[in-house]
C-alpha cells in the first residue's frame, strides 16, 4: 500500500520543529530514522497530515557523558551505538541489546529517539531504558522535563510525551563495579522482533545480589518489571535453588496474552528460561 499524501517540512532548529508540532497539533508526525513511521503509513495506521522531519537540527546526534550519566541524543543512530566505545563500557545493557535491534540496513538510520517515541513493547530500548531507569528529556512549548522510564511507558504505544513534545535525549546511568548486566532474548530468526526478551541488570556484592531489576519486552503493552521476582533474588547467591524460586516469583509479574506468536503459557515458560539463563551467566561472573 502506499501512504496517502501528506505536507513535508524539515525545519532547522528546535525552535522551529516545536513551533510545527504546536500549529499542526495531532496532525503532526515526527520523522526521524522513517524505519517504523514509514511502514506504520504505507499500512494506513498512520495519516499525518504534515511530517516534520527533524534530521537537520543540530545538537541531537551526541553522545556525552555528564554528571548523570550517558546522555544519549535523540538521532543517535543503532549503529552508532553499536560502535560507541563509551556505551560499550559505560551502558553495556543497551549496548548488548543493540545487535537485537532489526538488521544493520535499518541499524544504520534508525534513532533511538524513534524507538523511545513509538515505545513498542517489543523493542529493546524501552526494556533496557527501564532496567536501569533512565530518564527521558522532553521539550515542549512549556520547556524542557524529564520523566523517569518507571513513569514513561503508560500502554500499548502510549507515553508520557505529549504530542507538541519531542524527545531530545534519553540518560542512561552509568554501570559501576558491583554491577553485572544480561541482555539476552528469544525470536524464531535473527533480527526479527522478539518472541520475548530480558534486560537484567544485578548489583551483586561478596557473591550475593544486592538488588536486580528484571525488565522484560514483549510480554505485555509496554515493557515489564518483575518486581516479584527481582525482590525475590536479593540476599542470595544465584544457584538452581534461586533460580526455581525466582521462576516461580514471576508468576505474580507477568500476565501475557495469548496471541499468533504464543499462547499464555508459552510466553511464560520463555521469561523463565530467558530468567534462567541470566542467572546461569551470573553465577558464572559472580
Ligand atoms: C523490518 C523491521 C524490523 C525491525 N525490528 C526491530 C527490532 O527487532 N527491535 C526494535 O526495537 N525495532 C525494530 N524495528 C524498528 C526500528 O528499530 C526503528 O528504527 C525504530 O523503532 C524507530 O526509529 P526511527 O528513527 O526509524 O523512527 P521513525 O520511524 O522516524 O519514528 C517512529 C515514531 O516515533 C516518532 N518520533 C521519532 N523520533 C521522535 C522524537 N525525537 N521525538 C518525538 N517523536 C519521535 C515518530 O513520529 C513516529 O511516530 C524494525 C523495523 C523494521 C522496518
Amino acid at each position: 500500500m502506499k501512504a496517502p499524501a501528506f505536507d513535508y517540512v524539515k525545519p532547522k532548529d528546535l525552535p522551529e520543529a516545536l513551533r510545527l508540532l504546536q500549529q499542526y497539533g495531532a496532525g503532526a508526525q515526527v520523522l526521524a530514522g522513517g524505519q517504523s513511521l514509514m511502514a506504520i503509513m504505507n499500512l494506513g495506521l498512520a495519516m499525518p497530515e504534515i511530517l516534520v522531519d527533524i534530521t537537520g537540527i543540530d545538537g541531537l546526534r551526541d553522545i556525552q557523558e555528564t554528571a548523570h550519566g550517558i546522555r544519549v541524543g535523540a538521532l543517535v543512530t543503532h549503529a552508532t551505538l553499536e560502535s560507541s566505545a563509551l556505551i560499550a563500557q559505560k551502558v553495556p545493557l543497551l549496548w548488548q541489546s543493540v545487535p537485537h535491534v532489526a538488521h544493520m540496513a535499518i541499524r544504520n538510520v534508525g534513532t533511538i529517539g524513534g524507538s523511545m517515541a513509538l515505545a513498542d513493547p517489543a523493542a529493546e530500548y524501552p526494556a533496557v531504558s527501564l532496567a536501569l531507569n533512565a530518564t527521558i528529556t522532553l521539550i515542549g512549548p512549556d520547556g524542557q522535563r524529564n520523566v523517569a522510564a518507571q513513569d514513561y511507558f503508560l500502554g500499548l504505544y502510549e507515553t508520557a510525551r505529549k504530542e507538541d513534545e519531542l524527545l531530545v535525549a534519553v540518560t542512561f546511568p552509568k554501570v559501576s563495579t558491583d554491577e553485572v548486566m544480561i541482555f539476552d532474548e528469544l525470536t524464531r530468526r535473527r533480527g526479527d522482533y522478539a518472541l520475548c526478551g530480558l534486560a537484567a541488570a544485578f548489583t551483586v556484592k561478596s557473591g550475593v545480589i544486592s538488588a536486580a531489576r528484571l525488565a522484560y519486552l514483549s510480554i505485555g503493552d509496554t515493557p515489564v518489571l518483575a518486581e516479584a521476582a527481582g525482590r525475590s533474588l536479593v540476599g542470595n547467591k544465584p544457584d538452581q535453588a534461586l533460580i526455581e524460586v525466582a521462576q516461580n516469583a514471576l508468576v505474580n509479574d507477568l500476565s501475557p496474552r495469548g496471541d499468533l506468536h504464543g499462547s499464555v503459557e508459552g510466553k511464560l515458560h520463555w521469561a523463565k528460561v530467558l530468567l534462567a539463563r541470566s542467572l546461569r551467566e551470573l553465577e558464572k561472573s559472580a
